[in-house]
C-alpha cells in the first residue's frame, strides 16, 4: 500500500515528538500502524469504521459521509440490525465504497457512562469490538476515524490516547497477527497532530 507505516514515519523523521514509552518498542507492531489525514470514504481497505449512533440509521459527520458514499443499500442493511449499544459495533458490507466492509461503532457522548462503564472504557470498547470483527472475518486492513471527537465532544488528545492504548493492548494480547494494517484516519489537522504527538507512548520507535 502507498499509505506510510509508522516505521517509515519515524525513519523519515515525520514524527519528532518522542515521549516516555508505556510499552516496549516493537517493529512488527510499528509496521502495522498508519496515521493519515484523509476522507475515510476514499480508502481501499478491507474495513472502515463508522462513528455511528445507537440507531445505526445514519447521522451527520463521518456517518453521513459513509452513507452517502456507500449508497442506499447500506441503510437497508443497517435497518435490519436493530441498533447497537454504546461501546460496541456491528459489521455490514461496504456496497459502493472502495472498502469491503463497514464496522459501525457507537462511541460514547463525552461525560456519559453506562452500566458502570466509564466513558473511556466505552470508547476503548469501540476499538476492541471493531478489531474483533475484523479478525473474525480474517480481514487484513482496517481504518478508524477519531470516534466520538466530533459532535460527541470527546477531547481529541484524550480520545487519541484511548485509541492508541486499546490497539496496542489488542496486539499485545496476540490477537492482531492476521491484521497487516491498522490505520488511524483523521479528518482534521488537529487530530492528526495529536496522533503524531502521542503515538510514541504506545508504539515507540525501535
Ligand atoms: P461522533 O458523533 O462520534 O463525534 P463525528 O462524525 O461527529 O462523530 O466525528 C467523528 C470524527 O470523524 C471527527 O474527528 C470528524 O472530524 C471525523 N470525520 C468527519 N468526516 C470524516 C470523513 N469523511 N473521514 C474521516 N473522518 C471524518
Amino acid at each position: 500500500s502507498e499509505i506510510p507505516t509508522l516505521s517509515l514515519l519515524y525513519k523519515l523523521h515525520r514524527i519528532t515528538d518522542v515521549r516516555e514509552p508505556l510499552f516496549s518498542p516493537n517493529a512488527t507492531f510499528n509496521d502495522k500502524i498508519s496515521i493519515i489525514r484523509q476522507d475515510i470514504t476514499t480508502l481501499e481497505v478491507d474495513a472502515i469504521v463508522n462513528a455511528a449512533n445507537k440507531s445505526l440509521l445514519g447521522g451527520g459527520g463521518v456517518d453521513g459521509a459513509i452513507h452517502r458514499a456507500a449508497g442506499p443499500e447500506l441503510l437497508d442493511e443497517c435497518e435490519t440490525l436493530g441498533g447497537c449499544e454504546t461501546g460496541e459495533s456491528k459489521i455490514t458490507k461496504g456496497y459502493e465504497l472502495p472498502a469491503k466492509y463497514v464496522i459501525h461503532a457507537v462511541g460514547p457522548i463525552y461525560g456519559t457512562g453506562r452500566r458502570g462503564l466509564s466513558v473511556e472504557e466505552l470508547l476503548a470498547g469501540c476499538y476492541r469490538s471493531s478489531l474483533e470483527h475484523a479478525v473474525g472475518k480474517e480481514l487484513k486492513s482496517i481504518a478508524f476515524p477519531a470516534i466520538s471527537t466530533g459532535v460527541y465532544g470527546y477531547p481529541s488528545g484524550e480520545a487519541c490516547e484511548v485509541a492508541l492504548n486499546e490497539v496496542r493492548r489488542f496486539l499485545e494480547e496476540g490477537k492482531g497477527e492476521g491484521l497487516e494494517r491498522i490505520i488511524f484516519c483523521n479528518f482534521l489537522q488537529k487530530d492528526e497532530d495529536w496522533y503524531h504527538r502521542m503515538v510514541s507512548k504506545y508504539f515507540p520507535p525501535v
